[in-house]
């Protein structure tokens, strides 16, 4: 039995459903409807029941009553429930104002009832004692950013912009969504003066976000958005494949790392404006691959033009939103992405000193890898590195990684190191397909 927690979990239950409708028959409010053997509802109070919580808070609205008569007090999953009805649609926090009297706790957490989860709970929880903001959002990379919430955050994990889905975009995103998935500070619902409607976003997060109260807690876990028949469906297959346990971060996690230049993007030597950066062929194709197969998929690549004067960290990241971009226009993600702005070769006119340095991140250092791996519990013996040069075999090598060589940018003609790699393939599709291969037999071998 795991440690109760007095935290309160609010889930918002009280939505129209109007793009499942296909499916509600507008007969069942949508986080009623059947999934895999029983309502959408029920898993996400059983799976937070595992880790502790018992005090839950539901938000109904249209068609309620048919959630009040299947939970009833809760009683019969082993928690305790209460209702708050809304009498009219009071937006997606309009309903908080009732907490005022309810919570136990100075925090609560707040989910929406059509969202599907595997986490890790307890991480989110000491992310958010870690940063003591008056709220901590759930964010994650998914496969259709370009219809999905984004958000900005910066380098202290702060959460420094919204972009709605409904919202024309321009430009280049970081493809970081936001779940659906809050912990928010009891003082939130305290600053409310009456039930009135009222949108989360705009109301509550936003005047949060100015007073640098909002956080981002990034994880690569499966959380999905359950709100179009289709995304429904989906979730529903990649809960009977096991995909959701797989990428639990309780779980040891296999990755792929990839090498930016010459593997995902067109190898143009030092790229230095996103004006140069366009994807291989098959990028998209393989990186989803990666995403359907439970691997992660994270960039490791070496830009000593920051070193060098040719960009800033800034640049570099613009660079990066527009690969996450592309990506997500194919509907393909990555995980993270990380970066050695390093170089250790003084003498150049226009270099940046700071960033000249022996690093241990510049590969074939393996600090990038090490760092990732000690952030998602990485089992690095079952996993691989892809890339073009000669470079990323020596790194795979060094941190005891699988390799492969694809013949696309480089082709390991840079003669950097004499090392043979484990696989080579014609392309990034190509090696995606030997690494799920290889890694399929290693485990029947066992
Ligand atoms: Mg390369
Ligand atoms: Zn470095």
């Amino acid at each position: 039995m795991k440690n109760e927690k007095k935290d309160t979990v609010v889930i918002q239950a009280g939505g129209l459903g109007s793009r499942m409708r296909e499916l509600t028959k507008d007969e069942i409010p949508k986080p009623m409807l059947c999934f895999n053997g029983k309502p959408v509802l029920q898993w996400q109070i059983e799976n937070l029941a595992g880790y502790g919580f018992r005090e839950f808070v539901i938000i109904i609205g249209h068609l309620g009553k048919k959630i009040q008569d299947y939970f009833e007090d809760g009683r019969r999953l082993g928690v305790h429930i209460s209702y708050i009805q809304e009498e009219e649609p009071l937006g997606s926090a309009g309903a908080l104002y009732f907490l005022k009297e309810m919570l136990l706790a100075d925090r609560f957490l707040l989910i929406f009832g059509d969202v599907m989860f595997e986490l890790d709970w307890n991480r989110m929880f000491a992310f958010h004692e870690k940063h003591q903001g008056k709220a901590t959002l759930l964010v994650h990379p998914n496969n259709h950013p370009f219809d999905s919430d984004l958000l900005t955050m910066n380098e202290s994990c702060q959460v420094t912009g919204l972009s709605p889905k409904n919202q024309a975009r321009n430009g280049w995103h970081d493809n970081c969504v936001n779940a659906g998935i809050y912990i928010l500070s009891k003082s939130v619902t305290e600053q409310m003066t009456a039930p009135q409607r009222m949108d989360l976003e705009k109301d509550v997060l936003t005047p949060l976000m100015k007073e640098q109260e909002v956080y981002g807690y990034r994880t690569p876990e499966y959380v999905r958005d359950i709100g179009t028949p289709e995304r429904f469906w989906r979730a529903v297959s990649e809960q009977k494949s096991g995909l959701w346990k797989r990428k639990c971060l309780t779980q040891k996690q296999r990755c792929i790392f990839l090498d930016r230049d010459g593997t995902i993007n067109k190898f143009r030597g030092l790229i230095h404006d996103a004006e140069d950066f366009e994807l291989e062929e098959l990028a998209g194709q393989a990186v989803k691959r990666i995403n359907e197969s439970g691997f992660l998929a994270v960039v490791v690549t070496n830009q000593p033009v920051v070193a060098r004067g040719m960009c800033s960290i800034e640049e570099v990241d613009q660079i990066h939103r527009k690969m996450q971009t592309l990506l997500g226009q194919q509907g393909a993600y990555l995980d993270d992405i990380v970066f050695c702005p390093h170089h250790p070769d003084q003498g150049y006119p226009e270099e940046i000193p700071e960033y000249k340095i022996s690093c241990k991140c510049r590969k074939p250092g393996t600090e990038m890898i090490e760092r990732m791996a000690a952030k998602y519990h990485i089992d690095l013996s079952e996993s691989y590195i892809i890339g073009d040069s000669t470079v990323d075999i020596q790194t795979g090598l060094n941190a005891g990684v699988k390799t492969v060589l694809t013949e696309t940018g480089q082709a390991g003609r840079d003669g950097k190191y004499a090392v043979r790699p484990d696989y080579r393939a014609s392309d990034l599709l190509q090696a995606v397909e030997q690494v799920l291969q290889d890694a399929e037999s290693t485990k029947e071998a066992i």
